[in-house]
């Protein structure tokens, strides 16, 4: 049995896809195009168009010109906040076909994508429309002190950046727009999204949406393509004022050199390789199926998954023997199967570079208690993988992995586990098991990650800022953090002549 796909997703898919620039649907210059796969198959899901560098000079156009002369740029507040809630309302109401959508073309379960996805997204444009109408500036008080007897009048101004280019991964499709698209349009900038070849519908499905919730022509413009072409030429491109990136380290490096010549603003979301640390006290109840969702949500396609297990050396064999009882009973499967827990991961890629690790751990000598293979022989499915014996040097010990793999090792004090956890280069989550509150604030306060989730793991909630410290990225998304990163702030000086 599988879900039904909806016709409207049917003829979405069937249709070759266009570019969406200043409002209109376009091919590509070059007239290229290119395919997006259906991971669970390996088979081809839909042709898009494929952006590249004159298609990105287009879509600047018209983002300036829409910041700069559109009915955007003259829009209150409130005209403002209420499109964006709409957008929310929109992604609500069309939430079936868009986690159609999700699951064709990344291969995480409908369900999954229904449940969580979709209305993290919606609520992601809610929260973030109440905000445009409670963007404010400051008055200050001057003493400048070489003027003696004179008065001001000083205030600041909080404005919108202007372009800005939005580059997104593959893991959340829908969501990671949603993250990057909510600030910036509710601080009254305007947009080009380059989503990842890999998972280009649910944008441009998006873009429909965006557009029949009232946002004007330009607004945001939509542009899939390769991030060696497109994705380049936006970091590099002179007109855009800021680019903001969610995606590897490694790409994140070559987004902070393009972007150096003009000096726009830059705010990146990198990966991750997050520490989860469980105490002795715990309940195992919660704990193991805890560490678990740590790592197999989204098939540890998550930049904050739980890679890094820490287990108290006196309930090591126990947690880590219940972690692998629930890796081995997962049931993969195609994301359309309602039965399925894990689909496949993303691309031959990223299959080859998840076995790739699990090989080299192997090699290494790590032991693996669960999973370590491809499941089955067809599509990118890989088995959850439970893997101790690793000592701190290992590949698969240091680096992101973005799959379903787990490495665990015990621990004896809090001092140790302190160090231990943050001996990485990475700073995005971390985890805490414990039912001792002390322990846990402490441990809370000594963790060097943007994110500590306590007796909890996986929590998003658009009002919780988030991001990373060390390599794991520049800024906050989400939260009132945010709209820092999506503004300017001007200093208004005026000197009274009474
Ligand atoms: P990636 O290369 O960093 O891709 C992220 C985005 O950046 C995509 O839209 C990509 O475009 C674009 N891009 C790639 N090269 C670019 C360049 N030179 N200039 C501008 N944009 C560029 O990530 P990936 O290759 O898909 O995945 C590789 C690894 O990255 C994963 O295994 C994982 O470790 C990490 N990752 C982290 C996150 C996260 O949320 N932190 C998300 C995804 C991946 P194309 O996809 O079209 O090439
Ligand atoms: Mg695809």
């Amino acid at each position: 049995m599988t879900v039904t796909l909806e016709k409207s997703v049917q003829d979405f898919i069937s249709t070759p896809r266009q570019l969406f620039i200043g409002g209109q649907w376009v091919d590509a210059a070059s007239g290229r195009t290119f395919a997006t796969p259906n991971p669970a198959t390996g088979e081809t899901l839909a042709h898009i168009a494929e952006a590249d560098r004159e298609d990105v000079d287009r879509a600047v156009r018209a983002a300036r010109a829409a910041f700069e002369e559109g009915p955007w740029s003259r829009m209150t507040a409130s005209e403002r906040g209420r499109i964006i809630w709409r957008i929310g309302d929109l992604i609500e109401q069309y939430g079936d076909e868009l986690a159609q959508l999700e699951s064709l073309d990344n291969g995480k379960p409908y369900a999954v994508a229904r449940a969580a996805d979709i209305p993290l997204a919606a609520e992601l444009f809610r929260y973030m429309a109440g905000w445009a109408t409670k963007i404010e500036g400051n008055t200050i008080s001057l003493s400048v002190p070489y003027m003696p007897g004179s008065e001001f009048h000083a205030y600041t101004l909080r404005e919108p950046i202007g372009v800005v280019a939005q580059i997104i991964p593959w893991n959340f499709p829908l969501l990671m727009a949603a993250w990057k698209l909510g600030p910036a349009l509710t601080t009254g900038n305007t947009v080009i999204l380059k989503p990842a070849e890999q998972t280009p519908l649910s944008a441009l499905r998006l873009a429909e949406i965006m557009a029949e919730a009232g946002l004007p022509e330009g607004v945001v413009n939509v542009l899939p393509g390769y991030g060696e072409t497109a994705g380049a030429a936006l970091a590099a491109h002179d007109g855009v004022d800021k680019v903001a990136f969610t995606g590897s380290t490694e790409v994140g490096k070559l987004i902070v050199q393009a972007a150096a010549g003009n000096l726009k603003k830059v705010s990146l979301e990198l990966g991750g390789k997050s520490p989860n640390v469980v105490f002795d006290d715990v309940d195992p109840a919660l704990a193991i199926p805890g560490a678990a969702n740590a790592i197999f949500f989204n098939h540890g396609q998550c930049c904050v998954a739980g890679s890094r297990l820490f287990v108290h050396e006196s309930r090591f064999d126990e947690v880590v023997s219940g972690v692998a009882d629930i890796a081995r009973g997962i049931k993969l499967g195609s994301g359309l199967d309602p039965d399925t827990q894990m689909g496949p991961l993303v691309s031959d890629e990223q299959f080859r570079r998840v076995t790739g690790y699990l090989e080299s751990g192997r090699a290494e000598g790590a032991r693996t208690v669960a999973g370590g293979q491809r499941h089955g022989d067809k599509g990118y499915f890989v088995q959850p993988t439970v893997i101790t014996d690793t000592t701190s040097d290992m590949a698969i010990v240091r680096e992101e992995i973005f799959g379903p793999v787990v490495v665990a090792s015990p621990f004896s004090s809090l001092d140790e586990i302190a160090a231990q956890a943050n001996d990485t280069a990475y700073g995005l989550g971390a985890g805490i098991w414990t039912r001792d509150v002390n322990k846990a604030h402490a441990l809370a306060k000594r963790l060097r990650a943007g994110t500590v989730w306590i007796n909890c793991y996986n929590v998003f909630d658009a009002a919780l800022p988030f991001g990373g410290y060390k390599q794991s990225g520049w800024g906050r998304e989400m939260g009132h953090e945010v709209l820092e990163a999506y503004t300017e702030v001007k200093a208004v000086c005026t000197q009274l002549h009474p």
